[in-house]
Formats: structure tokens, sequence, C-alpha cells
């Protein structure tokens, strides 16, 4: 053939610069787009030898990677279908270049924010290279061999090659500024990470064995790539071992997976691949990002973000899928349809999986309970059709370690545990250390308590609440154990409104200030506590779901408010009021209030008179209060078994028993 000169039909002058510029920290993805055509064009040999299409000697199909560290030249050789002059002219002058323009054209002015990876194909040779030649010899009979040429402007040059063996050649004269490339080192970490799993074999170099103290060549080639991958193959076929062992090779420092699952559909979408459940050493250290997603085996990311469920990018594994659009931006992503359907699609398949788990290997799934449980809550929080699967296998777990579906536990407990309004109410506790003594009174009256120890525990009893029907949860220690459930009307226990006052007065006197109490009398019986501390359920609740969704609102801001319950047939308690009746004066009696036709002056200071007297009672009681010292070793006791003696309290509270104590014995 004769030389021809030419002008490639792009509309931008010069456009070779500004993609050096915009695409900068993404130069790297040239070799996975040259590897994949490389890898196309041999894959579509092999599929005309197959049809009989192509009857000739089809040899040895692969990829060979060259590189010339020295002359810095990178070659990328295949024995694929190669090239007419008049298909490079059609692909390569014509339509690999235009496209590359309208590309730039389109997103020239969101270069920077567009999705890191997508294809550019060949075109992107000239993000690392002053100049690329295209040596190719098609399959066809008669072809010629042809030679095309560009040194990185618009300008071309085609003319016949020496090229004497099938396919294409790519040669890559590397520019100065893109000299990483030149090192092996470099291009082999390349090819791990982007052509690992390619269909067909890519050599890079030849293996190597230590001799004589050194690293040699040995006379084989080095393939870097496992060219089937198990994700491709059919899952009948594959042990437990083989899904162990890809992990491992996928993520080589992580303890063996839990659970894996096998993704594989063909309609409406294409999609392969595996997903793993990690084991999570710490549970605030899961690693995101840590599915890998493919298109055709080719890596394409492993940000997947807006491809899977936001609850899912807690997995690990892979994705393969040709129907995932690589070219568009991020936020687009998230709109496109089969993206949706994927999304879908997956999240389903890991429900049904976790379901058959539950159902078949029921041992298996509550030994990993543990590990996977925030993984599942965060999901069944997240995405209304997963929880609608997942109800159906989340496990609840209570103190003493045993495990329940949801439909065991109602039937375990609604029994003892269905109050007078037919709810049945599950106890939980969030800490078995500090909640110890509630735990205990519970389970001592015939009652189960739960653990929700988890970060999401709050949420998820929420959740669960509007899940199950004539279910609620109460945490053990926000009520006595005689009020948790309770099972008729129990006759309020009355009280007299100034005795009640003269009670809250006596024990406000002696709690930790900075904090809210409601004091209260009650019959708890006689072997019960003296004091019992507690929190409502409701105001605990509302703030913990105001502290978690930032705080800073009226409620977050509030001192934290205790239930205090005094049990007036306790005798300790009875005789310390007997005392108190002893030793507080009565209040007098109150100055008469002013006449309705009172001036102000009048009204206000009959008002303040008033005031005076309770304010005097009220610190009678309160100097009561603080002398008497087995009312501070009542309310210090039941502080200590809510966890809330601490500092300067706890050793005032040592020092206090001890002289009790010894009261008490050496007298
Ligand atoms: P894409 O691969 O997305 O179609 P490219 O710019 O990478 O775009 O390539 C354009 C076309 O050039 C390809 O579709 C293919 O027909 C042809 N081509 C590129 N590389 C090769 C190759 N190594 N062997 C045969 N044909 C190739």
């Amino acid at each position: 053939m004769s030389k021809i000169n030419g002008k490639i039909g792009v509309t931008t002058e010069n456009i070779f610069p500004v993609i050096k510029q915009f695409l900068y920290s993404d130069h790297e993805i040239f070799l996975r787009e040259l590897v994949a055509n490389a890898v196309d064009a041999s894959q579509k040999m092999k599929a005309l030898a197959s049809t009989g299409d192509f009857k000739g000697e089809l040899g040895d199909i692969n990829v060979r990677i060259v590189l010339d560290e020295d002359k810095k030249v990178l070659r990328i050789i295949d024995r694929g279908i190669g090239m007419t002059e008049e298909e490079i002219d059609k692909y390569i002058n014509q339509i690999a270049f235009s496209s590359a323009g309208e590309f730039l054209e389109k997103y020239k002015d969101q270069l920077g924010s567009i999705i890191g990876h997508f294809g550019l194909g060949f075109y992107s040779a000239f993000m690392v290279s002053k100049q690329v030649t295209i040596d190719s010899l098609s399959w066809k009979d008669g072809a010629e061999a042809v030679r095309w040429s560009c040194d990185g402007t618009p300008e071309f040059t085609m003319e016949a090659s020496d090229k004497t063996d099938r396919g294409t050649e790519i040669t890559l004269y590397l520019d100065e500024e893109a000299d990483e490339y030149s090192k092996k080192d470099r291009i082999a970490t390349l090819l791990d990470k982007y052509c690992k799993f390619m269909p067909v074999p890519v050599i890079f170099g030849k293996k190597q064995e230590w001799k004589d103290s050194k690293m040699v060549d040995t006379e084989q080639d080095n393939v870097i790539n496992d060219i089937d991958p198990i994700w491709t193959k059919a899952p009948s076929t594959l042990k437990e071992e083989d899904y162990t062992k890809f992990y491992k090779a996928l993520y080589p420092m992580h303890d063996d997976p839990l659970f894996n699952i096998h993704l594989n559909v063909d309609y409406p979408f294409n999609l392969t691949g595996i997903l793993y459940f990690p084991k999570i050493k710490e549970r605030m250290a899961i690693e995101k990002n840590k599915i890998q997603l493919y298109c055709n085996q080719m890596f394409v990311t492993d940000h997947v973000e807006n491809i899977v469920p936001e609850f899912l990018t807690l997995l690990h594994g892979v994705i393969d899928s040709p129907d995932i659009p690589l070219n568009v931006s991020r936020s687009y992503l998230q709109s496109d349809s089969n993206v949706k359907k994927i999304s879908t699609y997956i999240t389903k398949k890991v429900g049904d999986r976790l379901l058959d788990i539950f159902t078949n290997e029921r041992g298996a799934f509550e030994s990993k309970w543990d590990n996977i449980k925030l993984f599942i809550e965060y999901g069944m929080l997240s995405d209304e059709k997963f929880c609608e699967t997942a109800l159906k296998f989340a496990l609840l777990k209570n103190t003493d370690g045993k495990y329940f579906s949801l439909e065991d536990y109602r039937k375990a407990v609604e029994g003892e545990q269905t109050d007078k309004d037919k709810k049945t109410v599950y106890l939980y506790a969030t800490n078995t250390e500090s909640q110890y003594s509630f735990i205990e009174a519970a389970k001592n009256r015939g009652y189960d308590v739960l653990l929700m120890d988890c970060e999401l525990d709050s949420h998820f009893v929420n959740l669960l609440e509007q899940k199950l029907t004539g279910v609620r949860f109460a945490r053990v220690d926000s009520d006595s154990v005689e009020n948790l459930i309770p099972k008729s009307d129990r006759i309020k226990f009355e009280m007299k409104e100034d005795e009640r006052y003269d009670l809250e007065n006596m024990f406000k006197a002696v709690l930790p200030s900075g904090k809210d109490y409601f004091v209260n009398g009650d019959n708890l019986g006689e072997n019960s506590d003296p004091v019992l501390i507690t929190q409502s359920e409701f105001m605990r609740r509302y703030r913990e779901m105001s502290n978690l969704s930032g705080g800073m609102n009226f409620m977050g801001e509030m001192p934290e408010s205790y239930n205090i319950t005094v049990n007036m047939e306790n005798p300790l308690v009875s005789k310390i009021m007997e005392a108190a009746k002893a030793e507080v004066k009565p209040q007098a009696e109150l100055p008469a209030e002013a006449p309705a036709d009172a001036s102000e002056e009048e009204k206000k200071a009959a008002k303040d008179a008033r005031e005076a007297v309770r304010i005097a009672h009220r610190e009678d009681v309160q100097a009561f209060a603080k002398s008497n010292e087995i009312l501070r070793q009542v309310i210090d006791l039941a502080l200590l078994a809510n966890g809330m003696l601490k500092g300067k309290a706890l050793s005032d509270f040592i020092a206090r028993s001890k002289k009790v104590v010894s009261d008490a014995y050496l007298k």
C-alpha cells in the first residue's frame, strides 16, 4: 500500500493536551483499556474458529505485554482478529477518535467530577504516549499488514507494515511525563489491579526463580491472570474451600469469611459475582469499599456505593456485570433503571441466602450471629424489602447467650410476659454488668431478659416495636420489677401530697445534684430494697435518639431524669420515716391568703409569707435528711446498684459504711 497522511476527524483542534490535563489521576487506566481491546480481539478470534468461519491455525491465543525499560517503549501484542486498513480507518480514525472527541465536548465542564473510571478505549493510549503505532494483520484471507502511526497531533499516517503473524501490536512510545510506566514493577502492579481475571492469558515477561542467590528468569511465560475465576463457574461445581481460597486471594490479610453468596443471573440483566460476609474484628472498624466491580472480568472500580445499597457495601467480594453503565457520572448511576434492578436483585439474593442458612444451618447461623448482627440490623433499618425477609431470620439473644428467632421468642415469653393491656413485654438489658441487679430481679421473677448491646439497637428496638404487633420493649431498669409488666391494675400507692413533697425534699437533699428526680413512695414488699432508682423507658429512649441524631435539640440538653421509688414497706424506710416524724416539726399553719379585693402589694406580701413557711419547713426536712446517716446509706446503696456512685460520693460511702459496720458490731 502507499503511504496515507490523514487528519483525524475531531472537532477540538488538539484534544490531547486537554485529556492529559483533566484526567491526570486516571492515566493508569490506559493499560486496562488496551489489554481489554486485545482480549476482545482474541475472544472474537476464538469465536470465529469455533463457528468454523476461520479454518486455519488458531495457535496460542494470549496477550503479551512487552516493556523495554531503557527505550521506554511498551507493547501490547495480541493474536486476535487484527484489523485491515479499512477497519483501522473506520474504528480508529473515525469511531475511536470521534467518540473520544464527543465525550470530551460533552463533559468538558465537569471532567474533574465525572466517575473516575470510564472506557476511553484506544484513545487513552495518548494520555501516556508521545507516539502510538498500530501494526495489524487481519485474520481475513489475503489481508495485508498495515501500520498506523500518530504522534499526538490530529494527524496520522498509514502505510504497509512488516508484521507477518495475525493480530495486533500496539506500540506506545512513552512520554517523559509518564516515565513511571516504563518501570516493570509499576506495570506489574497495574496488570494485577486491572487484568487479574481477564478471560484470555495475559503474559508479562518470564516466571522467575531463585538461583545463585538471585532471582532469574525461567523459560516459562509469566501469566498474570486467572482466566476463569470462580464467579464464572457453576455454583454446583464449587466447594466451600474454593470460595474461601478465592476470598483469601482477594484479601490476603483477612480472616476467613463467614458466609458467601454466589450471584448468577442472566435475565433481565447480566450479573455474576460472589459476595462475602467478612469476619469483623472490631465493630467500628468495618471496611467499606471492599467489593470490586468487574465488567466481563475486567476490573472497573472498587467504589460500588451507587450500585449496591449502602448497607451492602459492608460486604466483600466481586460483582461482574456488563450491564452497569460505566461512562456516566455517579449521581446518574443511582437513577439508572438497570442499576436499580441490579441493586434490588442483590438485596434479595442476600436476604434469601441468609434465610437459607438460617433454615438449613441454624447452628452455624447462630454461632456467627454476633458478627453479622450489625450488618443485618443496618439492612433492616435502611431497606424495607430486606427487612421483610430479615424478620424471618433475625435473631434475638438473651442475657444467658441463648438465641431465638422472633417467632420463637414470642412463643417463649408471651405466657409470663404479657401485660394487662395484652402487650407482650420484651425486657432487655444494654449492659449485663451495670444492669446486673435488675437482670437478676427480672429473672428471679421468671422473666427472660434480652441483650441489646449493639450500636444500632436503640433504633432496632423501635423498628421491632413497629413490625411486631402487640409487642413492647422495656429496659430492665426502667421500672421496679413489680411494675415492668403490670398484670392487673395495681392499686396505686396513695400518699398525701404534702407527705410526698416532704419525701421528695428529703431525698433530693441527699441525691447527687445536676439531675432531675421524681420521688414517689410505693409498697414493694418488706423484703425488697428500700430505694429503687429507675429511668423511664420513654424518657431514656427519647434522649438516646436525640443524641444519636445530633443531639442539640430540646431533649438532648435536658438533664437526665430518674424515678426514685421509696419502698414504704421496707423496715429501714419505716424507721427513717418514724425518725423524721419525731425530729422534724410539722409545718406551721399557713398564713391566710389575701382577700380578693386586696391591693397587689398586699397580695404579694401574703404570698411571700405563705412561701416563707413552706421554705422554713423544707429546710427542716433537708437538715434532717442530711443528718440521717441511714438515709444516706440506703440512697447510696441504690446509686451503687445503678453504677451511679462515683468519686467523692463513693469514698464518703465507704467511710460511712465502715462506721456503720463497726457501730453495729462493736457496740
Ligand atoms: P471500544 O473498544 O470501546 O469499541 P476503542 O477505542 O478501544 O473502543 O476501539 C475501537 C475499535 O477498534 C474497537 O471496537 C475494535 O473494533 C478496534 N480495535 C481496537 N483494538 C483492537 C485490537 N487490539 N484488535 C482488533 N481490533 C481492535
